[in-house]
């Protein structure tokens, strides 16, 4: 389908509201009916049809078919997180006594719902080194039902080799699962390789504007009226009409907004990869990535997220590097408009600074939509501070 036509018009019935050129918000949790009769019918297609917003609302339902659209799913379900609709899809699929196999390093609250939360549940799980697609055969148990992937993941960029994990698990009929969050639909399709679920945060690029938070899941419309009828009804995490409404308000510049948050990432890592105060840039779509191939395989583009390694001999250099910055808010999240810088020794409170994969001196960037020059500078003169 035309990716215009699925940001602009796909699902907006203008007829049936006035024509109406924005579509209405339905703030309503409830709907009535004349009588009895047309009540007990809808009741029996309360997942199709205006009865209760947990399970159907009109606005709700016309970003859920641009959702699916823009990941060429049969149907999607829109949550009031990306962390929601991770869980409901994971318990969707597993149930006590299943063994679960997920990539290393995912999103941190995908990996406690593993790790700390499935397991009270009778889940097992295994974590694999996602860059070997054999480590993905080897972890297979007689009750393996999902494999879960993330590629690239949002910190250090690994990625999995989407076809060949699909091939695995087809094999041994597992479902496939994977976060996309990072390419927003536009830069990989995972379903068209043959992924079963595809899942994103939608606080990132698909609303767009930091004032959203939300998360969709993509699948075959078995799944997710399988999905509806039991996590999304019961765990209930649904988004309001209104944060539907912004967040279809916010889609209908996907594709400028992602491009070029792209196109500056790409001009920002050029600039930084020859700094003689950066050790190391991590980006997929960096000529110095091991796994460029496998990007340019399976993406379109690079992200706006990346990393980079200071070269500096105190914490105080990445400090001063981070306070420095201007245009560049020190804030977690990325997607939006603006542009971000999230350092790891900010962790230095929590437990997982212990974990050795994030060095103190590391610190994430989100390149947003303004002028990559502007962004440049910024840069510049925070890094002559180091
Ligand atoms: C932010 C994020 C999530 C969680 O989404 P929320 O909308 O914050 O709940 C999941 N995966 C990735 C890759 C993310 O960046």
């Amino acid at each position: 389908m035309n990716l215009s036509h699925i940001l602009n018009h796909l699902g907006e019935e203008r007829e049936e509201y006035y024509g109406a050129v924005a579509p209405p918000i339905f703030q309503t949790s409830n709907f009535c009916f004349k009588n009895v009769k047309t009540m007990r019918e809808k009741l029996t297609r309360e997942m199709e049809s205006p009865f209760y917003t947990r399970g159907y609302n009109p606005t709700v339902a016309a970003l859920r078919k641009k959702i699916a659209a823009l990941e060429g799913a049969e149907d999607a379900l829109v949550f009031a997180s990306g962390s929601g609709a991770i869980a409901s899809a994971v318990m969707s699929i597993v149930k006590n006594g299943d063994h679960v196999i997920c990539v290393q390093k995912p999103y941190s609250w995908t990996s406690n719902l593993i790790s700390k939360y499935l397991i009270n549940y009778g889940v097992e799980h295994t974590f694999v080194d996602g860059t070997d697609a054999a480590n993905f055969k080897n972890a297979i148990k007689s009750n393996t039902k999902l494999i879960y992937l993330e590629s690239p993941n949002s910190l250090t960029f690994e990625m999995q080799d989407i076809e060949a994990v699909v091939k695995i698990a087809k094999a041994h009929n597992i479902v496939t699962m994977i976060d996309n969050s990072y390419n927003s639909p536009l830069n990989q399709s995972p379903i068209k390789m043959g992924l079963d679920v595809v899942v994103h945060s939608a606080s990132k690029y698909l609303n767009g504007h930091s004032d959203v938070v939300a998360g969709v899941v993509c699948s075959t419309r078995e799944r997710i009226l399988k999905m509806m009828s039991i996590e999304y009804m019961t765990i209930g995490a649904i988004i309001s009409p209104h944060d539907a409404w912004l967040m279809m308000r916010g889609l209908r510049t996907l594709e400028l907004r992602a491009n070029k948050s792209s196109e500056n990432a790409a001009k920002v890592v050029a600039f930084l990869e020859t700094h003689p105060k950066i050790e190391k840039v991590l980006y997929p779509f960096s000529k110095n990535n091991p796994q460029f191939e496998i990007a340019k395989k399976q993406m379109k583009q690079g992200g706006g997220l990346l990393t980079i390694i200071l070269k500096a001999s105190e914490v105080s250099q990445v400090e001063q590097f981070c306070d420095s910055l201007k245009t560049f808010l020190l804030a977690t999240s990325w997607g939006g408009y603006e542009s971000l810088t999230f350092p790891m020794c900010a962790l230095a409170a929590s437990r997982s600074f212990e974990n050795k994969t994030m060095p103190w001196n590391m610190v994430r960037l989100y390149i947003g939509i303004e002028d990559a020059n502007l962004l440049i500078d910024d840069l510049k003169q925070a890094l002559e501070k180091v």
